[in-house]
């Protein structure tokens, strides 16, 4: 078991917790095809944002809904928010992980969360399985709430970040998005690596995802944003089209909403997730005139996705 860091360092998660332990309730994640029920618990030691304690429930168990209904399985996702503000904006990770296999000089390891919802099995009993952390001036002045995060319906504020995007975002490297790899070259520890890390190859400038499922949608290897492994897309560089992904590693535009992508599920089913169903491929074309409307609308651009 070791803990998995996102983009930020690793966090030693022994470090006493002066806990505003609230909001300990075991809510199904309506609408799941994964089985998935929840609670949160709030690390906020100075309540810098008791003020949000809610909207960030129904945040958790609305992005935890979302993926749930593209995955298989089952699992009691604990969730624990830390607000602090050494964290510059917002990460997410499964705490721990779990075996897969051994590859002969290497172990390969899935996230805690992917474990447990394809074994059923929660690999660190009674602790936290998923742990977000956000700056509370970012919570605060950067995020917009959604008043129904499930339905996603009411106009974002063009001014600021979509929470619910972030949510996906960060669920989606506690899922999946995350190893030990380095952050240029993607290349792993001797004798442990990550499902992710274990399909990704770098070409003296690149790194690239090598999956076959998720390069047979992109019809080549998956360009990971360098510098900022377990990302997608560069800009510039190769993937510019992957910029409007949930789980690109360049930008989110204000006043926008991501959403879960075919691209995130082929490369979760990659990497041994089980995936319920991957909705027909959006055309190319798609892809690039998104990405173009994305750069006409270059002055909103919000650097702020780790
Ligand atoms: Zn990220």
């Amino acid at each position: 078991m070791r803990t998995m860091p996102c983009s930020a360092p690793a966090k030693s998660f022994k470090a006493t917790l002066r806990c505003a332990m609230v909001s300990m309730l075991a809510v199904p994640a309506f609408g799941a095809h994964a089985a998935i029920t929840y609670s949160v618990a709030f690390n906020d030691p100075f309540g810098q944002a008791t003020s949000l304690y809610s909207a960030i429930d129904s945040h958790v168990g609305a992005a935890l809904a979302t993926w749930g209904s593209s995955l298989t399985g089952s699992a009691n996702v604990a969730v624990r928010v830390d607000i602090n503000t050494t964290t510059p904006r917002a990460t997410g990770a499964s705490v721990t992980s779990g075996l897969v296999r051994n590859a002969g000089a290497y172990n390969i390891f899935e996230q805690g969360l992917a474990y447990e919802l394809r074994t059923g099995i929660d690999p660190n009993g009674a602790a936290a399985d998923v742990v977000l952390t956000f700056n509370p001036n970012y919570l605060a002045n950067e995020l917009w709430f959604d008043p129904n995060p499930t339905l996603r319906s009411a106009a974002v504020a063009s001014n600021r970040t979509d929470a619910m995007s972030v949510f996906l975002h960060e669920f989606g490297h506690a899922i999946g998005f995350n190893g030990w790899g380095d952050a240029n070259t993607g290349a792993p520890p001797a004798t442990y690596r990550s499902t992710w890390d274990d399909l990704v190859s770098y070409n003296g400038t690149n790194t690239f995802f090598n999956g076959a499922r998720a390069m047979s949608l992109y019809g080549a290897p998956v360009p990971i944003t360098y510098g900022n492994n377990f990302h997608l897309g560069n800009l510039p560089g190769p993937g510019a089209n992957l910029i409007p992904d949930l789980m690109n590693g360049v930008l989110f535009n204000r006043g926008t909403r991501y959403n879960v992508s075919n691209m995130d599920l082929a490369i979760l089913s990659d990497m041994g997730v089980g995936v319920a169903a991957i909705t027909p491929v959006p055309e190319p074309a798609t892809y690039a005139m998104f990405a173009m409307g994305l750069l006409a609308l270059g002055w909103r651009v919000n650097r702020q996705v780790r």
